[in-house]
């Protein structure tokens, strides 16, 4: 049953991480294709006011590239505060809706011109993902990608994680989070409401009480 629950998420995410680079290789030659990033963009903030991040589990062929080619490298590793900060992720979505404002904004009207634009800030801001990924943490760009900051405020409080009462704060899900978050530390709450969970399930998968589920009640999640 659990392990069906990471076969499952492993199986999406190979169906979408190779949309990453083949996207990037096809703007290049052919720039219209950088349009495509604008479906990545509404499915991260659309699916927000439903379920929070989840778009970023498997949805994302970014998040599902970082998680399959570097998920073993430095996993364990707690996010970096400064990587977290209100600041820098403010910072970065101000910077790239200007950059990306004033590119399209020259560029209005020239299908190829307009494509450029994404295509430039789809590889610039997977280069700098994959320095991230090596050096700090695989999923590091997910803490500072502006469509993941914008998906973690409109999908605040949604869908969240409930710790359940046999919870004995051994730590093992937050070992097993793809996004370095510690839903462990939230054990005297009952719940775990950190926007930027993507919702994968790694850790109830990861938990040896299952104390963890998106359902309320332990009988919910048995049942589910
Ligand atoms: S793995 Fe399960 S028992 Fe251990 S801290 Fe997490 S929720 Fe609690
Ligand atoms: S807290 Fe659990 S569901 Fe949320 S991102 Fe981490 S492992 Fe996935």
């Amino acid at each position: 049953m659990k392990n069906s629950l990471l076969l499952n998420r492993y199986r999406k995410q190979a169906l979408t991480w190779f949309i990453l680079p083949a996207v990037i290789i096809a703007g290049w030659i052919y720039p219209p294709a950088g349009f495509l990033l604008l479906l990545c963009m509404i499915g991260a903030v659309g699916l927000s006011f439903f379920s929070g991040r989840s778009w970023c589990d498997w949805m994302c062929p970014r998040g599902a590239f970082f998680d399959l080619l570097f998920q073993n490298s430095r996993q364990n590793k707690p996010v970096p505060s400064w990587l977290r900060s209100k600041k820098l992720r403010a910072f970065m979505l101000g910077l790239i809706f200007i950059v990306l404002g004033t590119q399209l904004y020259l560029s209005w009207g020239d299908l190829y011109g307009m494509g450029m634009a994404f295509v430039r800030l789809l590889t610039i801001t997977t280069l700098i993902g994959i320095v991230l990924a090596v050096k700090v943490h695989p999923r590091g760009w997910c803490h500072i990608c502006p469509m993941g900051t914008l998906a973690s405020w409109f999908g605040k409080g949604k869908l969240p994680l409930y710790i359940h009462e046999k919870c004995t704060g051994c730590g093992l899900c937050s070992k097993a989070c793809p996004m370095g978050l510690t839903p462990h530390r939230d054990k005297e709450t009952g719940e775990f409401t950190d926007p930027d969970c993507i919702k994968c399930g790694s850790c109830t998968s990861a938990c040896p009480r299952t104390a963890l589920s998106f359902a309320k009640t332990v009988t919910a999640q048995k049942a589910a």
